[in-house]
């Protein structure tokens, strides 16, 4: 028996999601008191992964593989889980990851617990803490199947160093080719993703229009930070559509989260209630995003951003 993680990588990097995973599986394997074994694919570098806990990492080396695919990558992850006599295994939650894991769950018959959010409560019954209604509520839910599948939230366990002497292993997959295949792949270079952010500066619609960024970049640039927007901003085409947040576009789990110009409609707010630091710059008191913010400044966005840049490039100056 073995606690199976899928650690996720770009060009061969582990994205942090990959080693909150592995955190995450270790304290699972300890309760249970079984083995961790790590899945990569096309890593560069797998034993990074003995820094948080991984005693065996299975590494897949496939350039079949090299464009994320939710069926052939499920295939693969399935095979590890069966050769590993897996109980339980964890996928992250983004976007390739709630694609993966419910995949995952059907191939091996296993109960699914999306969002989750913190280690099991009991391993008997296997009781997970999950996000409910839009990161409005908590709920616990008992996964009852022998098999289980754990979609882990980000930023929601955290990264925990627990070094191990771990072994790597070639792990020979076969991939059921899935008939879709990417033709080509565009990848944002040279920017800070909103995936792997820890701070997200984002502006709506009260930035009036597209030639306005340049103080939202500016401010990101200056915080290390990822640029996002609300839904309306890229349907106008003023940002692109990568940078939607909310319920109908990217899900956000930042630790600092700057909203500028935005309502905090409830469809904007569902996606980005994970972050752990609201703040918001709004002309309007009465805008429903001060009531989930942690720190509001009521004011027009032309006067405060500048000012807070100035500041910030003060204080990083000092
Ligand atoms: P507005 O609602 O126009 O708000 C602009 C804000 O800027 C106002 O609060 C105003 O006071 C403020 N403002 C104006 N001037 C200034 C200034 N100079 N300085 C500072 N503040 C200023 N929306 C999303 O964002 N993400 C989603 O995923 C999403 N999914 C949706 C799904 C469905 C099915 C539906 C129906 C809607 C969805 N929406 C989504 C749209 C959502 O309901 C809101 O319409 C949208 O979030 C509003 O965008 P906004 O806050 O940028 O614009």
């Amino acid at each position: 028996m073995s606690v199976l993680v899928f650690a996720d990588s770009t060009d061969g990097k582990f994205k942090k999601t990959a080693l909150e995973v592995v955190s995450y599986g270790k304290k699972v394997a300890e309760q249970l008191g079984v083995k961790l074994v790590a899945l990569t694919i096309n890593a560069s570098d797998a034993s990074e992964l003995y820094t948080y806990g991984a005693e065996r990492v299975l590494t897949v080396s496939n350039d079949s593989l090299s464009t994320f695919n939710a069926k052939e990558y499920a295939g693969v992850i399935t095979q590890a889980a069966t050769k590993e006599s897996a109980t339980v295994i964890v996928v992250d939650s983004s976007i390739d990851g709630l694609y993966l894991s419910p995949l995952v769950a059907i191939n091996l018959e296993a109960g699914y617990a999306s969002n989750t959010v913190a280690a099991p409560s009991s391993t008997s019954p296997f009781t997970v803490k999950r996000k409910a209604f839009s990161n409005k509520a908590f709920s616990n839910t008992v996964i009852s199947t022998d098999k289980k599948v754990i979609g882990l939230a980000k930023n929601s366990f955290g990264i925990h160093e627990n070094v191990v002497s771990g072994s790597l292993e070639s792990f020979e997959a076969e991939v059921i080719a899935s008939g879709v295949k990417s033709e080509s792949v565009e990848r944002v270079t040279g920017k800070v993703t909103i995936a792997d952010a820890d701070t997200v500066v984002s502006a709506g619609r009260g930035l009036k229009g597209p030639e306005n960024w340049g103080m939202i970049e500016e401010l990101a640039a200056v915080l290390g930070a990822a640029t996002a927007c609300s839904k309306p901003v890229s349907d106008l085409g003023w940002r692109p559509h990568g940078e939607h947040v909310g319920q109908t576009g990217k899900p956000v789990a930042s630790n600092l989260y700057i909203a500028i110009g935005i309502s905090g409609a409830i469809q904007h707010l569902a996606g980005i209630n994970a972050s752990k630091v609201k703040v918001v710059i709004n002309t309007d008191p009465e805008a429903p995003f001060f009531k989930a913010a942690d720190y509001g400044v009521v004011g027009d966005a032309f006067e405060v951003v500048p000012k807070l840049i100035e500041k910030l490039k003060a204080f990083k100056a000092a």
